[in-house]
């Protein structure tokens, strides 16, 4: 047994422990983790300072998981509806998602396929034969996003085994993984796996953190050996009340992703989750973070701020609004800063470049 695999062994998974050390109802929090899995790693445990912190938030059950909003659904995505086999979901023209675990080295208490957290029970790689079928007959996809759960639960072998099997079909170009551990079990990231890993580029990889208190030495650590295999790196962020709804927290957040050498991707706005209403912020205080981000900070530090919508929508992206108002070749901005800067909009035939219908002024000028 390697390393990570005994230290997942040693993972908190009785509420017991974390009900006397913050002085919790037992009896409550054993029905919300009866609900909702319970598991943090020893390592993530490790970093809780005191109750409410934004590492408690993430990975300690709450009551308030138990009062769903009846606006909130178990499968906001519509992922379900949009899975033509089981493990699939392709919702896009070229790419696809493959879950290939359903196990997490830490269960975020919001996360949007918390309603899978129930199924205990491991994916039987068998299962996945219809998955690699259903990718082998469909020439459309060129990009395999792997996730789950968290795919860096398998064994090496069994992610081997995903990325070989990916790799033989002609025309798929990119693989992507998606994985928590270098934030919840950076010992996961072992010389051996990332050994492995390289032999199956071009390989993307996107990781999960929110909240710069995450980017401790050992996380930075595991974030260098996969960037040291030559594996580009992403991050995906979900904006979490009481954990990184804070322009400042987030910008620092950004910043220490980028200095790991990690590219910030995403920003998500919370999913509708049933279970998770206590997480939500509304989407001002997004656009809030990114205008607070773009100009602030280096522009790799940016990331998109999407908002995946409900029924299989698809992922928006949203920026807060820079036009103020259209004129007659002119266009007038606010910029980073809030400055107001007219930019004159002409071309050579003396024709405006942009007419008002492509740009919509907001309603309000602010
Ligand atoms: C997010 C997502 C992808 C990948 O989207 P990108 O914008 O290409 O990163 C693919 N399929 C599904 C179903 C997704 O939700
Ligand atoms: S690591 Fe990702 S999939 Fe696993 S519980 Fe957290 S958010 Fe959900």
């Amino acid at each position: 047994m390697e390393k990570w695999q005994k230290s997942l062994q040693k993972s908190v998974k009785d509420v017991g422990l974390p009900a006397k050390l913050f002085n919790l109802p037992e009896d409550k929090l054993r029905e919300v983790a009866h609900a909702f899995q319970f598991r943090v790693s020893p390592y993530y445990f490790s970093l809780l300072r005191e109750k409410g912190d934004a590492i408690y938030r993430q990975c300690i059950p709450d009551e308030l998981e138990l009062e769903g909003s009846e606006k909130l659904m178990e499968d906001p995505l519509g992922e379900d509806e949009s899975s033509p086999v089981p493990n699939i979901v392709h919702r896009y023209p070229d790419r696809c998602l493959f879950l290939v675990s359903n196990q997490c080295a830490m269960y975020c208490r919001f996360c949007t396929r918390k309603r899978k957290f129930g199924t205990r029970d491991r994916i039987d790689p068998s299962k996945l034969e219809a998955g690699f079928d259903y990718i082998r007959q469909h020439p459309e996809i060129r990009d395999v996003l792997i996730s789950g759960g968290d795919p860096f639960l398998l064994e090496d072998s069994g992610i081997e085994n995903i990325l070989k099997r990916l790799r033989a079909v002609d025309h798929i170009q990119i693989l992507r993984l998606g994985t928590r551990t270098p934030c919840v079990l950076p010992e996961r990231i072992t010389v051996k796996l990332t050994r492995m890993l390289k032999k199956y580029h071009p390989l993307f990889i996107n990781v999960h953190f929110n909240h710069p208190d995450e980017l401790t030495p050992q996380a930075v650590k595991a974030l260098a050996r996969l960037a040291d295999a030559g594996i580009p790196l992403g991050s995906q962020t979900v904006l979490l009340k009481g954990i990184n709804d804070d322009p400042i927290v987030m910008r620092l957040l950004m910043q220490k992703l980028l200095a790991a050498r990690v590219r910030p991707y995403y920003i998500f706005q919370a999913d509708l989750v049933y279970g998770t209403e206590h997480f939500r912020t509304p989407i001002s205080k997004g656009l809030e973070i990114m205008r607070q981000l773009r100009g602030w900070t280096s522009g790799l530090a940016v990331p998109y701020y999407v908002v995946d919508l409900p029924g299989g929508g698809g992922k928006i992206p949203l920026l807060p609004e820079y036009v103020r108002n259209v004129e007659d070749h002119n266009i007038v901005f606010s910029n980073y800063c809030g400055q107001v800067c007219s930019y004159p909009d002409f071309t050579g035939d003396g024709k405006a470049g942009m007419s008002s219908d492509s740009v919509q002024p907001k309603q309000k000028n602010n």
